[in-house]
């Protein structure tokens, strides 16, 4: 059993076909969690996981969607509304039991919008972070972060290691961790778990397959990212939670142990790290 702990099914680019993409899923032994960016998305996503029995959910605002702009993704053109954080709205998704974390959550630091400088983006997500803090610890259920930092810098991932120390957040996972090798040092001392997807697949990405080396196993979780980052050799394409398992290999691959011990281990970190039955 595989579990991608990171997938957008509620997304528009599944609007079609979810069913189909779902039960293949299931039909090759990956189970997922629907991860929300805002009120829409997250609301689906807890629908779909109302829907079927091995799926569960994520909600939490994305830091792109403070905003009201454009912007490319993955070769594709994403809207965004400028929304406010609505505490309660989140709040009563956030307490149904097939929500099992806050996210995706964090700081964007990559794309800043027409009429925004980098100060002003970072004021801003900031505030709203603070505010997504304390909702997963008003509901105790951990945090999921998404966090891109600005060109040739790393100075996001700084900026939420200063949070969640400040914060005193004990249990939180970095989707697609991008960071340095050193702030991976000081994340796992936080208690931080890191989740990889199709990048790792990527010829260019040797940095990233050294952190995934680097890494206890114990501390590993699966993902795709679905609709985007499909790993190789479907790159460019759709992606989808079946895909996970190309991920998987890559791990095994890496750190030189078997398929079946990365499955068996990363199914297990997942599900203590969204305290799933
Ligand atoms: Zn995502």
């Amino acid at each position: 059993m595989l579990l991608d702990t990171h997938c957008h099914i509620n997304f528009k680019d599944f609007k079609e076909d979810a069913d189909e993409v779902i039960q293949k899923a299931y039909n090759e032994g990956v189970e997922c969690i629907v991860v929300g960016a805002e009120k829409d998305t997250s609301k689906r996503a807890v629908q779909y996981a109302e829907k079927y029995e091995r799926m569960w959910a994520v909600v939490g605002l994305h830091p792109v969607h403070l905003f009201g702009w454009e912007y490319e993704l993955d070769g594709q053109i994403i809207q965004s509304s400028a929304e406010e954080f609505d505490y309660d709205y989140y709040k009563n998704l956030a307490l149904h039991n097939k929500v099992v974390g806050i996210g995706e959550v964090g700081l964007d630091y990559f794309r800043i919008p027409d009429g925004e400088s980098l100060e002003s983006v970072k004021k801003r997500q900031m505030r709203v972070l603070e505010e997504i803090i304390e909702l997963s610890c008003d509901v105790k259920k951990p945090l999921v972060f998404h966090i891109r930092p600005s060109k040739g810098s790393f100075d996001a991932y700084s900026d939420i290691m200063s949070i969640v120390k400040e914060k005193g957040v004990e249990k939180f996972l970095l989707h697609s961790y991008l960071g340095s090798r050193e702030q991976a040092k000081e994340f796992l001392q936080a208690g931080a778990y890191f989740s990889f997807n199709g990048i790792i697949t990527f010829k260019n990405a040797e940095e990233v397959r050294d952190i995934a080396r680097y890494l206890p196993l114990d501390r590993i979780l699966l993902e795709t990212d679905s609709p985007y980052l499909s790993p190789d050799p479907f790159r460019g394409k759709r992606c989808e939670p079946a895909y996970v398992k190309y991920v998987a290999e890559k791990i095994a691959e890496i750190k030189n142990i078997p398929f079946e011990e990365v499955a068996q281990i990363t199914y297990k970190n997942s599900k203590m790290f969204f305290n799933i039955e």
